[in-house]
């Protein structure tokens, strides 16, 4: 390092702390502001030869940003001109740029870091952000571009050996009229994200929840990082199956097993639901006590307390006299208790039992239920054998929803997806 011969650095200049700058003179104008002016605190080398300067030419005065210290200031930095003596190269002149304010750079290095800092470690919103450090939306979002640029791993340079797939929905549903038809389209803003379910980290977000968007991603990856794909982990979802078959033909596919006990209580709620319509006619009340307890129905039966397995036990004598409820709810254990299995042997002999117990409830509920399970039995066994599960997706798509709603809906996919993955990364390295 070079240091400047001999003097220690001035008070203001050690105050404002920028690298390869000193304090020339600051200032305090009527309205309150401060001014600060800088110039940097060593001659720089030719951009073209390396040769450092020693003779400048002219300067002018460069507004740059910064971050506060001790609130906000305005920075002038005094940039000057400088000749290139060296004879052998052909640029004349130059003006200096330093690491912090790189050439055409028009902020500091520390004020792009902070923004970054702010987004993607704290979870600020990108207008929030802006509005702290007193600069432009764009400013922050040119900022996350460039870090997504710097830091996000070259993806096609990882070999996971699980992936999870799964899809949300990052705005509202939208309708766009046709300016010539007049004809209203529906648009529904579905992106799906890869996950390596080894690390968590989200690999890639890609537009829409059909076979194509996740299809062109994998196509996209060379065949040795495909060939390496031993499990994928993915919804119940004919689409997602279909992109598989083409692109990891090879590879084994896992249904996940959180999906497939969503799709049993769904079929516990709609037997309450349907049951209510028919015994009494209406919906379910507060005084119904299947109702009142309608989210004790979903839970796990072996994790209830004492208490809450006598309340369930008070739910079905009170309010399920033919004993429908009860059976469907049996035919959810039983699914929960067949996905727990560790064997294939095992599984199969969970799976007769849950036939028995859907015939026994003998509703349209459950029958659809249980063809959903025979539909996707390969890819229930594969789940049993390797235990992948898209739980990693899913905590994502937790984490995906909170930046939503930092930011109050993203307009565009595209820096919502950097977002995404620049969270994930740095949550993944830490
Ligand atoms: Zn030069």
């Amino acid at each position: 390092m070079n240091e400047p011969t001999g003097v220690a650095a001035d008070a203001a200049t050690s105050i404002f702390n920028l690298p390869d700058y000193r304090v020339i003179s600051a200032s305090l104008s009527p309205d309150g502001g401060r001014r600060v002016i800088v110039e940097t605190d060593q001659p720089p080398g030719c951009p073209t030869c390396g040769v450092v300067a020693s003779r400048r030419k002219e300067r002018r005065f460069q507004r740059i940003r910064d971050i506060p210290v001790a609130g906000p200031v305005e920075v002038l930095w005094s940039k000057y001109r400088w000749y290139c003596e060296e004879p052998a190269c052909e640029r004349l002149s130059f003006f200096e740029s330093t690491a912090q304010v790189p050439r055409r750079a028009r902020s500091t290095g520390r004020l792009r870091d902070q923004l970054v800092d702010a987004v993607i470690r704290s979870g600020r919103a990108v207008s929030e952000t802006a509005a702290a450090f007193a600069v432009s939306w764009w400013m922050v979002r040119v900022a996350l571009n460039e870090a997504c640029f710097l830091t996000l791993p070259d993806m096609d340079q990882l070999s996971p050996r699980m992936l999870g797939i799964d899809e949300h929905r990052f705005r509202s549903v939208r309708y766009f009229q046709d300016p010539e038809s007049k004809a209203w389209t529906r648009f529904e803003p579905w992106m799906t994200t890869i996950v390596d379910l080894d690390t968590g980290q989200v690999l890639g977000v890609v537009d829409g929840r059909d076979h194509k968007g996740v299809g062109d991603w994998l196509f996209a990856r060379p065949l040795a990082w495909r060939l390496a794909v031993q499990v994928v982990a993915i919804d119940p979802s004919a689409a997602f199956r279909k992109a598989l078959r083409m692109w990891l033909p090879r590879t084994a596919v896992a249904v996940d097993h959180f999906h497939l006990v969503s799709l049993a209580n769904q079929a516990v709620t709609e037997t309450r639901q349907n049951l209510s319509q028919q015994v009494k006619g209406r919906r379910g009340r507060a005084v119904d006590k299947a109702w009142a307890h309608r989210m004790l129905l979903l839970r796990g039966g072996d994790t209830l307390s004492c208490r809450a397995a006598l309340r369930l036990e008070e739910v079905f004598a009170a309010d399920d006299p033919t004993g429908t409820l009860q059976a469907v709810w049996q035919v959810k254990e039983q699914l929960r208790v067949l996905l727990r299995t560790g064997s294939l042997d095992d599984a199969a002999a969970a799976k007769i039992e849950l036939e028995e117990l859907v015939k026994k409830a003998a509703r349209p509920e459950t029958n659809r239920l249980y063809r959903t399970v025979c539909r996707w039995w390969k890819e229930i066994e594969v789940l049993i054998i390797t235990g992948a599960t898209t739980g990693k997706v899913e905590a994502n798509n937790t984490a995906i929803k909170n930046i939503k709603r930092t930011a109050r809906g993203y307009r565009n996919p595209d820096n919502y997806k950097s977002v995404i993955l620049l969270r994930s990364a740095v949550r993944t390295a830490a």
